[in-house]
């Protein structure tokens, strides 16, 4: 019979074979003259035996749709259909040998045992990346198979993924011939005891080194195949996010959260040897406003009473200047507006300064010296190489960054012919939405403060230039590829300027008495800004897509896993 997933003549026996180059298809016809096969051969396996029926071929006119087929390609189809059944013959018995072979050294493998010698050295415990100081000791390694390759049954080459780095090690006789070692598969977990020792010259192997192994212990199994399974080249972008847990196993993916590690550590570094203080806000806010912006806040159930998830934790921040002076916190971050951009998530982590005394120049110089000195810091760290693997073309930032009016941008877009979707130009006081934005960034080509924004494209607290006050006091970060990854001003200082634009917001003063106090017991000019940790590992890591710089990302119609 032919087999599922092969071609299958309507019923047998069928008195005629059609076939039709023309209008036939050998995957869904069945040898009917409605539903020819394509081709001669495929008709001849599906029906499988001989004698075939008369089998049918294109005939030349319209008029006569087929023709019996012609007496020598009769015989020539014939004598390869022969040729092509012994073929498969041959294959199955030796899929069947193969099958029994398998069987029987999974048989006797189950009769090898391996036990760990006792008069060697006992092993120490390390880690992967502790190998090169521990090579020629004996040392036991935990860890995942990262990759597998078997060589007959004489050699198993393993690589040990444990997260601190990888490990080729080098299981050969019995320990290669157990059960387990039959069984073993990708993503499995096994303990290796072994020694280790430089790769010979003109071999490669992660750290130049290699664990011989003279024990070992299964931990745990997984299935045949490992991960693979799940997802490999073919994977929709879907499946790829139900696998998330799946996906962050893989090298690009652990060096970018490797990589994440190191940045939120140096953004911390930085903040410490500057003398900030970090804070921990909290992440369950009641909202102070009506305004637009609360329509991008999602909704808590807070013990009945309606709370949200906070988009900012500016305002904390500020009333901790007099307690604290400089003052940063690294925190998530919730916005419920639907986008659906390659920058934006409903959940990041933001990272966000407020500091005292400070004037808007100051502001701008600490934004260039945070993020220089941030990417400084990756770069000398041991993610350092990571980033260059990821990014081999990452230019720094160099200080002084390109420091560029709001009202320059809008001249500039109109002189680089980047224009609105209507095909107009963008005018003073028009939100400058993100394509316009990263085109100007990516022309430009170099890190960007765009400053100075109109009021009225702005929030309410930000301070007004002294010499225009239609303007704020206000800064963008851009970055090419990413556009922007700051936000930031001087804030109000006046309270009776904050109270009027509270009215001018139509925000009720009452809800944001804590806020206003700064401006009463005390008030200072002071200023901050929030940078998006994931925006700029986009730009590090040079990755198109923000999603794929997150553990488990959320943005719209995605919340697992
Ligand atoms: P955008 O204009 O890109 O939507 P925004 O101006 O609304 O951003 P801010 O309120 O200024 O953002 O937030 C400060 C920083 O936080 C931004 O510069 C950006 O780096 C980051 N950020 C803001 N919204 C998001 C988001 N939805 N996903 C990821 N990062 C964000
Ligand atoms: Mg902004």
């Amino acid at each position: 019979m032919a087999e599922v997933g092969q071609p299958k003549v309507k019923e047998l026996p069928l008195e005629e074979l059609y076939t039709s180059e023309k209008h036939g298809c050998d995957q869904t016809g069945d040898g009917t003259a409605s539903k020819p096969f394509k081709t001669v051969m495929t008709a001849m396996l599906a029906y499988e035996k001989e004698p075939f029926p008369q089998i049918y071929v294109d005939g030349k006119t319209d008029e006569k749709k087929f023709k019996l087929i012609p007496h020598a390609q009769f015989i020539n189809q014939v004598k390869l259909h022969r040729e092509e059944q012994q073929k498969s013959q041959a294959s199955k018995v030796k899929e069947q040998e193969d099958a029994e072979r398998k069987e029987k050294d999974l048989e006797e493998a189950k009769q090898v045992t391996i036990i760990e010698d006792k008069s060697l050295p006992k092993a120490l415990k390390i880690k992967v990346l502790e190998g090169e100081k521990h090579r020629d000791e004996r040392v036991k390694v935990s860890g995942w198979v990262h990759r597998l390759h078997r060589q007959e049954n004489t050699l198993l080459r393993v690589v040990l993924r444990d997260g601190t780095g990888y490990l080729q090690a080098i299981l050969s006789d019995k320990l290669c011939q157990t059960y387990n070692a039959l069984m073993l598969s990708p993503e499995s977990t096994v303990t290796l005891y072994g020694t280790i020792s430089k790769v010979s010259k003109g071999k490669t192997a992660p750290g130049g080194h290699e664990l011989v192994c003279d024990y070992w212990e299964l931990v745990g199994l997984a299935p045949p195949g490992g991960i693979e399974n799940v997802l490999n080249q073919n994977t929709d972008v879907e499946t790829k996010l139900d696998n998330r847990h799946l996906v962050i196993r893989g090298e690009k993916t652990s060096k970018i959260l490797r990589i994440r590690s190191y940045l939120m550590q140096a953004f911390r570094d930085h903040f410490f040897e500057r003398g900030y203080y970090e804070i921990t806000p909290p992440c369950l806010v009641h909202t102070q406003c009506e305004c637009e912006c609360c329509s991008a806040l999602f909704k808590v159930d807070f013990f009945g009473e309606q709370a949200y998830l906070t988009q900012s934790s500016q305002l904390y921040l500020e009333t901790c200047l007099p307690s604290l002076g400089d003052v940063f916190c690294i925190a998530e971050s919730y916005r419920a507006e639907q986008h659906q951009t390659r920058r934006h998530l409903a959940e990041y982590t933001h990272v966000e300064a407020e500091c005292p005394f400070i004037s808007f120049d100051d502001l701008l110089d600490r934004l260039e010296d945070l993020i220089t000195d941030v990417v400084d810091k990756v770069l000398k760290s041991p993610a350092g190489q990571l980033v260059k693997d990821l990014n081999p073309n990452l230019v720094p930032p160099k200080r002084p960054f390109k420091r560029m009016d709001y009202s320059e941008a809008i001249k500039y877009l109109r002189e680089n012919e980047i224009k609105k979707e209507d095909d107009t130009y963008y005018e003073f006081g028009e939100d400058i939405p993100e394509m316009a934005e990263r085109r100007m960034a990516d022309k430009i080509n170099e890190p960007i403060l765009l400053c100075r924004f109109p009021a009225e494209m702005k929030t309410f607290y930000m301070q007004k230039c002294r010499k225009d006050k239609r303007l704020t006091e206000s800064v963008d970060v851009l970055m090419p590829n990413v556009g922007e990854i700051v936000g930031g001003s001087m804030r109000m200082t006046d309270s009776a300027e904050l109270m009027e634009a509270y009215e001018v917001e139509g925000v009720d003063p009452s809800k944001y008495y804590w806020y206003t106090d700064q401006r009463k017991f005390g008030t200072c000019p002071h200023g901050g800004y929030g940078l998006g940790l994931e925006r700029l590992l986009m730009w590090l890591c040079d990755q198109h897509h923000i999603r794929d710089v997150c553990l488990y990302p959320r943005f719209l119609e995605r919340c697992s896993p």
